[in-house]
């Protein structure tokens, strides 16, 4: 046989065990992306480590399924794109279960239920609710729910205009400096913001909408997704779910 047949047949064998380990991971972790700016289902601690809600459940996940993960910090846009490149093998950053996104990924079943909420800032204290939006600036996280329901409400013209930020703590930083005078974003994650600056923003009127949240994979990583449920399933009946959700949000029914 020719070298350069065999030196073909090394490469080729190569990546597809690179392919098989999820790009990068090493010794058959599994590779976790996440976008680690959105408490509190996920942030970095003072000593730099990724921690949070969804960190602590997806570890408790894996520890019941023998599972060994490795995280990796990433804006939250390019993780459907990440799990489709097989660059990651699952995303887990608080993200919301949407028709669209299950024709480009799969989820795993629901492990959490979060809405998305108007957080006002100094400019517009006497706004009531999403019907008082009207020709005010909303600032989002790129590639969210919140910005898809945003474009929504701007397409109506019940808003003024929309200003784009990679994560939620620069909206909810420009919303502070007055930059706009709105940010729509998930619930948890707002109420996490207002709880640190209680005087100069607050939540106004209902929950715009109800989603749920999950881990997403590949499509096709049927034994991969099998486990997740599994081993959600498990937390979930062997009362660490709750016991989490006390210590993230302190209240077991969120
Ligand atoms: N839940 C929202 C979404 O899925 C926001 C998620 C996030 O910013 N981490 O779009």
């Amino acid at each position: 046989m020719q070298k350069w047949f065999w030196s073909g047949v090394i490469l080729l064998a190569g990546s597809v065990l690179l392919t098989a380990c999820g790009g990068g991971a090493k010794d058959g972790a599994l590779l976790v992306g996440t976008e680690a700016t959105y408490p509190p289902f996920e942030m970095t601690n003072d000593a730099g480590e990724i921690v949070g809600f969804d960190i602590d459940l997806i570890k408790a996940i894996a520890a019941d399924q023998g599972l060994i993960l490795e995280f990796r910090d990433m804006d939250f846009d390019s993780l459907v794109p990440a799990v489709q490149g097989g660059n990651i093998d699952i995303a887990v950053s608080g993200m919301s279960i949407t028709p669209l996104r299950q024709k480009q990924v799969a989820f795993t079943d629901p492990y959490i239920e979060a809405g998305l909420v108007v957080a006002v800032g100094p400019n517009a204290m006497n706004v009531g609710g999403v019907d008082d939006l009207k020709g005010l600036r909303i600032a989002v996280q790129q590639g969210t729910t919140g910005a898809a329901k945003t474009e929504e409400l701007l397409a109506a013209k019940a808003i003024g205009s929309v200003k784009y930020f990679p994560n939620v703590s620069v909206a909810m930083m420009e919303l502070l400096n007055g930059g706009v005078d709105a940010v729509i974003n998930d619930k948890p994650v707002t109420e996490a913001f207002v709880a640190k600056h209680p005087d100069k923003i607050k939540i106004v009127g209902e929950t715009l909408a109800s989603d749920e949240y999950g881990f997403a994979l590949a499509k096709g990583r049927e034994e991969l997704l099998a486990k997740l449920n599994a081993g959600l399933a498990n937390v979930k009946a062997d009362g660490t779910w709750d016991q989490l959700a006390t210590q993230y949000f302190g209240d077991a029914s969120k």
